[in-house]
């Protein structure tokens, strides 16, 4: 919400937590059949886009984010050629799993096509890989496509989405995981973004967890990374493995990439791996 001097302020009211930019202007303001965007400028984070007045994406923060939600699960597949992005409207999870040469094809599926609109306007960079050949842009319910999705045909799943609320509620529930279970081909990995380690590891991340094991993934495992304009400004993703341990990966393939990151490295990667104990005992009980 805009406050009188200035400023953006998210309240993430369940935790009892803000996070605030100075801005200069409000951009934008859309109502979609899904969702309230907003594109705001701001002072220090260049432009800011919100939707229900959650933060989505910054200019100066969003590298984390989006490294840490597509290199992470593809250096740890043994060859990653078809993956399904659900969600990442903004593209930028997309250029980054374009830079793995692997990658044969890349559906990046987002319900609310504004998002993606409005980010070749205010996010042209982070848009830079939607003409790749190997990227097919579709505006459908990801919770849909995946339950029309033949058995055994991705190898990657990533599930960039919004908080476990609105559309993006089902995205978190059993019936989801099964069908990600079901397309994946054997070897391939799941992972999800999967909110904050201090406000949601016994709650959110621990029941997701719970519901990826329920349905037969045969290994999970929790990365943590910072996230400024995230609540807590501290940020996870969730992998699942089809019979593969997502705890190891391929760290020579990742210690040589072909790719410039500006996070992301294979000891990046591996410190990740390491939850810290007090999330780590939530996990386990
Ligand atoms: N980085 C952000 C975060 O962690 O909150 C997510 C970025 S991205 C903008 C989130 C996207 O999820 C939105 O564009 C929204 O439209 C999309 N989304 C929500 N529910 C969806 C669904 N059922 N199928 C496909 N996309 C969905």
């Amino acid at each position: 919400m805009k406050t009188s001097n200035n400023w953006f302020i998210e309240h993430f009211d369940s935790g009892g937590t803000a996070f605030g930019l100075r801005i200069k202007q409000q951009l934008e303001s859309h109502q979609t059949p899904y969702q309230h965007i907003e594109m705001w400028e701001t002072d220090t984070f260049a432009y800011l886009m919100t939707i229900d007045g959650c933060t989505m994406v910054t200019s100066r923060d969003n590298f984390l984010y989006h490294e840490m939600m597509s290199h992470p699960v593809l250096f740890t597949h043994q060859r990653p050629e078809t993956v399904v992005i659900i969600g990442g409207g903004d593209c930028g999870t997309l250029r980054e799993v374009l830079r793995h040469p692997e990658v044969k094809h890349c559906y990046q599926i987002d319900i609310d096509e504004m998002v993606t609109r409005l980010s070749e306007k205010y996010f042209p960079e982070l848009c830079e890989s939607n003409q790749d050949p190997r990227a097919e842009l579709l505006f459908i319910d990801g919770v849909k496509w995946m339950q029309e999705r033949a058995d055994e045909s991705i190898d990657v799943i990533i599930v960039d989405s919004t908080d476990p609320v609105g559309p993006a509620e089902g995205l978190f529930e059993h019936p989801f995981f099964a069908h990600c279970l079901r397309t994946l081909k054997p070897g391939g990995i799941m992972v999800q973004q999967s909110e904050s380690p201090l406000l949601h590891g016994d709650s959110i991340i621990k029941t997701m967890h719970q519901n990826m094991r329920d349905v037969g993934f045969s290994s999970t495992q929790t990365l943590t990374f910072p996230q400024p304009s995230y609540p807590s400004g501290w940020w996870s993703c969730t992998m699942a493995g089809k019979g593969v341990d997502v705890s190891q990966f391929r760290k020579t393939a990742s210690q040589n990439k072909t790719f410039a990151t500006l996070y992301y490295t294979a000891d990046i990667h591996q410190s990740a791996l390491q939850l810290p104990p007090f999330l780590a005992a939530q996990l386990k009980d």
